[in-house]
């Protein structure tokens, strides 16, 4: 039997981090090596592996994962068998996987898995769980259960929908959860397990540019709107709230957000761990009626983090404003 031909692509982050020179741990090294340091890899897939980036991950970029979705859609749409992949890994540090598996899940259209992992343990620590992630990122690559599905999370053994996916814990190799939802499988004495299958939302068309900045600001108790008068100065092209509950802000401010969303797509995300963002419930001023009602955007289903990536590949698309609700409508 031919084993399944996989792409593991290393953009960095703690699983590739060793000691180094600060006294820290710091990104060294490469997918190669680390495919190499689980020889049971071999077993599950042929596996070529690339480094485009060693970043640790708050320095990923859009741009960085721009390129990273044009690798993935050359890698799986070859017409040549042997050029064309059966699904891919990226290896990337934990901090900012939430934001990349959503990204890719916008980008990388078809049925071909896309998994991504990384490790909370750098990869010289006693119990590191770098290796033991990236089986369980190699097997659930290469299984015909998990196509279809969009871009996977996978840490820990739980298997997670990039939409829902957080990390939850500064250092817990558990630090990640679909607090909507759950993990939607496992994957255990070797083999993925799925426990729910999640509808995949529309993917959008690869940006020829990363796209444009969009701001993300959450609304804390007593919040004046202060930085909400120096916003339309600063080159944003759109603007992601984290507002209490389920999509409520001081009474003072709502005239304001609604002043911004005359020049700009203004989203109404919560900051709340989860739970859907409102839309018919509280009538007060400052409330979800209320803001909506002034041109504010509801997320849906999706955290600011990943409201603001949506809205500005939407933007990037060359799409109007006019085309955000449309783009929001699937996470209703
Ligand atoms: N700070 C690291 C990073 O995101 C954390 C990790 O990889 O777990 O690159």
């Amino acid at each position: 039997m031919t084993l399944p031909r996989l792409l593991v692509l290393s953009l960095g982050g703690t699983i590739t981090m060793v000691r180094d020179s600060s006294g820290g741990i710091a990104p060294k090294l490469g997918a190669a090596e680390l495919v190499a340091s689980v020889p049971a890899l071999a077993e599950v897939a042929r596996i070529e592996a690339r480094s485009p980036f060693r970043l640790p991950s708050p320095s990923i970029t859009m741009a960085n994962l721009l390129e990273v979705a044009r690798i993935l859609n050359d890698a799986f749409s070859s017409a040549d068998p042997e050029g064309s992949f059966d699904g891919a890994v990226v290896i990337q540090g934990t901090d900012t996987i939430e934001e990349s598996a959503f990204f890719l899940d916008l980008l990388v259209a078809g049925d071909k898995p896309v998994i991504v992992t990384g490790a909370m343990r750098g990869a010289e620590a006693p119990g590191a769980d770098g290796p033991a992630n990236l089986l369980s990122a190699v097997r659930l690559a290469a299984s015909e259960q998990a196509r279809g599905l969009g871009a996977l999370v996978v840490l820990n053994y739980d298997i997670h929908a990039a939409r829902f996916v957080q990390k939850s814990h500064t250092a817990l190799p558990s630090s990640f959860e679909s607090p909507m939802i759950g993990p939607i499988g496992l994957v255990a004495e070797g083999r993925p397990r799925f426990f729910a299958r999640v509808e995949r939302r529309p993917c959008l068309p690869v940006p020829a540019s990363p796209p444009p900045p969009i701001a993300l600001l959450k609304i804390p108790m007593g919040f004046d709107g202060r930085l909400l008068s120096a916003l339309p100065g600063l080159g944003y092209a759109g603007l992601v709230i984290e507002s209490m509950g389920a999509g409520h802000v001081p009474a003072e401010v709502a005239p304001m957000l609604g002043e911004i969303a005359a020049r700009m797509p203004v989203v109404l995300a919560s900051r709340a761990m989860t739970g859907p963002v409102f839309t018919s419930t509280y009538g007060y001023p400052g409330g979800e009626i209320d803001l909506i009602s002034r041109g504010l955007i509801a997320s849906g289903e999706l955290s600011g983090l990943k409201a603001r990536l949506l809205l500005g590949l939407c933007l990037g698309s060359g799409a109007d404003a006019s085309s955000v609700p449309l783009a929001f409508a699937p996470y209703q």
